[in-house]
């Protein structure tokens, strides 16, 4: 006898087998999980219980199945659809669905109604990354601390897992402020190939450089986390905004010059010269974050 428990890999139900869903239950019958699905259409559970998944009749007899509840749907408002029926006492349940802070805090307060633990969830992968441990993707969670260490292996076999806060609006919180950053990133990729396009110069050329530049500005977000948390915006600052606005002259006869709308540009130009005009001139851009605050307006 060993004193080593041998733990089989807990059973659990997920509700949603789009394409995300699908490729979440997948990982999870291959690590020997057993997997209760249901889904709208039931034709999209045919794949799945071809590899081993149940397939429930009802959203609700899937809930009964099993303790750990997991749901992955379009949205919001197909989770209240779906789990309308269900009886949710005791269960766990596990929103893996996107929404926004206030769609997490409120859904986790309908579940706590109904007698369920509540985690909501944000996942920072598409479905090939999904069981794919060095693709980088993973998902953060947030409410109940305890549901998440309960079953934080079982959590962590298709992803990783950041759990960060009891505030159940915080994984959507992380999740969409990083999509966000990824938007304008987007946006100013966008733009930067809009201006070669017209030449002759191969995008496949140009690729490279663009991605080594992008790696190499990403660590001033450090420097914007100090400048905000220590309150001052001139702490380290090596590149001031008036010098950036005098060079977003050159951007934008750029632009011109090559005939490119400036329309992604602009928004964030407009914002630094506001700053600039307010007298923050020799900070960096950091503390436009204070224009973009609505609160109290
Ligand atoms: P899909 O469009 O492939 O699947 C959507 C799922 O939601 C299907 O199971 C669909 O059922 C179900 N659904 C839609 N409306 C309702 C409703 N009213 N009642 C019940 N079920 C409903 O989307 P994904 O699987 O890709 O995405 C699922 C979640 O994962 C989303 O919140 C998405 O934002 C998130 N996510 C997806 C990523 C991706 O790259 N795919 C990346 C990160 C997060 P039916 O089959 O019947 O239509």
């Amino acid at each position: 006898m060993t004193d080593t428990a041998v733990v089989s890999p807990a059973p659990l139900t997920l509700l949603g087998t789009g394409a995300m869903g699908t490729a979440l239950a997948r990982v999870w019958l291959a690590a020997g999980h057993e997997v209760t699905v249901w889904n709208r259409t039931a034709a999209r559970t045919e794949p799945l219980a071809a590899e081993g998944a149940t397939v429930a009749a009802s959203a609700a007899d899937a809930v009964a199945a099993n303790r750990l509840v997991i749901v992955c749907l379009l949205d919001d408002a197909s989770v209240g659809d779906a789990l309308g029926g269900a009886e949710l006492a005791g269960r766990d349940l596990v929103n893996l669905t996107t929404g926004t802070p206030a769609e997490g805090r409120a859904r986790a307060a309908w579940a706590e109604e109904r007698g369920a633990r509540f985690l909501d969830a944000g996942i920072m992968a598409v479905p090939p990354m999904i069981g794919a441990p060095d693709s980088g993707g993973y998902v953060f969670y947030s409410g109940s601390p305890g549901l998440f260490e309960e079953h934080r292996d079982t959590l962590g076999v298709p992803a990783g897992t950041r759990f960060v806060g009891a505030d159940p609006g915080f994984a959507a919180l992380h999740d969409v402020a990083l999509l966000s950053a990824m938007s304008g990133m987007f946006a100013g990729i966008t733009h930067a190939f809009a201006l070669i396009r017209p030449e002759d110069i191969a995008p496949k050329d140009f690729a490279p450089l663009l991605a080594d530049w992008l790696t190499a500005m990403a660590p001033a977000v450090h420097q914007s986390a100090d400048q905000l948390q220590s309150g001052d915006y001139t702490r380290g600052v090596v590149s001031n905004l008036a010098m950036q606005v005098a060079g977003n002259a050159t951007l934008l006869r750029t632009a011109e010059e090559q005939r490119v709308s400036p329309e992604l540009l602009t928004p964030y130009m407009r914002l630094m010269e506001r700053w600039l005009a307010l007298g923050h001139g020799e900070e960096d851009g950091t503390g436009t974050v204070e224009l973009l605050d609505v609160r109290g307006r």
